[in-house]
């Protein structure tokens, strides 16, 4: 940094973090006709999208479409595709940048995020929400509370947290002054985003850019727009060039190079289980190759149950099962794709969920009556679809079963039952609308939970339902390790930050519960600083003295 720059002198502390409030976009509402309007624009635009490294916007040339899932013929956008050459110019790019923007005062920082969340409020959301809406299908209600509710949430509560984290201070006396000083990690971090969450490759990218550090992000291809027009926020907020730099195309190819380059300080995943693991064993390979061990951050995938005691409410267990298993089309890490419902009340549990699944509307989001709308890709579709087949062969379907790809990847909202406790589709992450459940003998509770334990290798989010208190308690304790978020009378989606942090541990992930104090520890490698104010002049202690 430049010695122009004089140090601020004064303690400022961050805005305290309020969660955003959701706009109900009910008909009538300012929101609605402002959002309807921008869908209305965004659905007649052909966006080109750059990668943007070092602030430079950069065509390749080498380009893929996105489009609406629900209406796949339907371009929204180009984007540009990177080379090796071009992840290396972004290497370069987040080295260049590092060393003003690690040197800025944290508050510096913070306030970048915190224009960010303001103009997404306010300017952006419609942006932002339509371009979540029409390229990732989600309605609006579900595009509303992640592109622009928990985004707004993460940099709002992640500046609060690293302000708690940046006071925590050792001991001093009057001899010495001892200081922590909290510095991003030495290298650039990759940040990996996933299609579901237009918030959480918000947050992958933002997180460790808070904290100091520089970021090559590779977005999702199937989440491009959403993505792209977050970096143009970004733009507005006054980051400064090269601090994210955007590099979308082959993620194979692009890990292949930021992996094994010496500077790798850090990687900010969330997706599927199966590439975090490789992306973990190329980094074990590189392992003397690097100048710091990296720090290895993923959140990965979940088979995430409901089980439910004798006791259970049946209306609040229903819809803990629609609404957890087929807001956004299942295509939640969170959402409930296997119930556990003991003979006693399953009839009328069945009865009122395939009541409610008849009901449901599914469509294009830009109509608000839908309540689900289409999965993100045809590689998606066939692979839920083909899980539905097994499900026709293998158990009874009660409700859905339908796929629909003409238009746009469509899959009703299908409930399967089975007998198995082992059954296939209790046991993969399938990640679509598609929900298994296993009636079991009321007397078998204590059994049922062992098997909801060990059923699956996952662990992220889980939920029990009973009135009975003692049941409660039984599945807290058996369950201890299958959740990393745990509900009772409640549905086991929509965290909300700085309320549910949220992560799971087993082969759900590191379990560093994304937009809390504990991720942004992965970001920083701290300083000690020991200053003596009188240091002493004899080598000699007193023990050492002539009697
Ligand atoms: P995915 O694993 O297919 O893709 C995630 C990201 O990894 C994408 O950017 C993709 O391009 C990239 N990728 C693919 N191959 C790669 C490679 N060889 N090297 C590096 N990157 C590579 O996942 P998805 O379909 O986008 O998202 C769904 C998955 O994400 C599900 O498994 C879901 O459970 C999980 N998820 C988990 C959480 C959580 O908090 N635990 C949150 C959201 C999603």
């Amino acid at each position: 940094m430049s010695s122009n720059f004089a140090t601020f002198n004064g303690r400022r502390r961050v805005p305290p973090p309020v969660n955003e409030t959701i706009k109900s976009y009910a008909p009538g509402s300012p929101e609605r006709a402002s959002l309807k309007a921008r869908l209305k624009t965004m659905a007649a635009e052909t966006v080109d999208m750059p990668l943007i490294i070092g602030g430079q916007e950069i065509r390749t040339g080498d380009t893929a479409t996105s489009v609406m899932p629900h209406d796949h013929k339907h371009v929204l956008g180009t984007y540009h595709k990177a080379t090796e050459q071009h992840v290396a110019q972004a290497i370069a790019a987040a080295a260049a940048a590092r060393a003003e923007w690690s040197g800025w005062a944290f508050e510096d920082r913070a306030a970048v995020m915190l224009k960010a969340a303001e103009l997404l409020t306010t300017t952006w959301r419609d942006t932002i929400n339509a371009a979540t809406m029409l390229g990732q299908s989600k309605t609006v209600f579900q595009a509303e509370i992640d592109a622009a509710a928990e985004l707004v949430d993460f940099w709002r509560f992640n500046a609060h947290y690293a302000q708690e984290l940046l006071d925590e201070q050792p001991l001093s006396d009057h001899t010495m002054w001892n200081q922590l000083e909290y510095r991003g990690l030495e290298g650039f971090v990759y940040a990996v985003s996933p299609f579901n969450f237009t918030s959480i490759g918000g947050n992958l990218a933002t997180a460790p850019a808070l904290m100091g550090n520089t970021v090559v992000w590779k977005p999702a291809s199937s989440a491009m727009l959403s993505a792209y027009y977050l970096m143009k926020l970004y733009e507005a907020a006054g980051m400064p060039p090269g601090v994210i730099n955007f590099v979308p195309g082959d993620p194979a190819m692009i890990s292949k190079v930021l992996l094994s380059h010496r500077d790798l300080a850090g990687v900010h995943f969330t997706g599927s289980t199966e590439v975090f693991n490789n992306m973990w064993k190329t980094i074990g390979a590189s392992m003397s190759s690097y100048r710091s061990y990296p720090r290895i951050v993923g959140e990965t995938g979940g088979k995430d149950f409901i089980v439910a005691h004798a006791s259970a409410d049946v209306d609040a267990l229903a819809v803990a099962m629609v609404r957890g298993a087929f807001e956004f089309q299942g295509q939640k890490c969170s959402a409930a794709s296997r119930v556990y419902v003991p003979k006693s009340i399953w009839g009328a549990v069945r009865d009122r969920a395939v009541a409610m699944i008849g009901e449901i509307k599914m469509g294009d989001p830009a109509d608000f009556r839908n309540f689900m709308a289409a999965v993100i890709d045809k590689r998606a579709f066939d692979k839920i679809g083909g899980y539905i087949e097994h499900g026709r062969g293998n158990a009874k379907i009660l409700a859905g079963g339908k796929v629909d790809g003409g238009t746009g990847y469509f899959i009703s909202p299908t409930l399967i039952e089975t007998t198995d406790p082992g059954y296939k589709l209790l046991c993969e992450e399938i990640f679509g609308p598609v929900l298994t459940a296993h009636v079991y003998d009321d007397a078998k509770w204590e059994e049922t939970l062992t098997i909801v334990d060990a059923t699956s290798p996952y662990a992220l989010t889980g939920a029990v339902f009973a009135q009975d208190r003692r049941a409660v308690v039984h599945a807290m304790s058996a369950l201890r390790h299958a959740a990393g978020n745990f509900y009772v009378n409640d549905k086991p989606t929509g965290a909300v930050v700085g309320q549910q942090p949220f992560g799971g541990a087993r082969a759900s992930g590191t379990n560093d519960k994304a937009g809390s104090k504990l991720n942004l520890t992965r970001w920083v490698s701290a300083r000690t600083v020991k200053e003596n104010f009188n240091p002493p002049t004899d080598y000699r202690y007193p023990f050492m003295n002539e009697e």
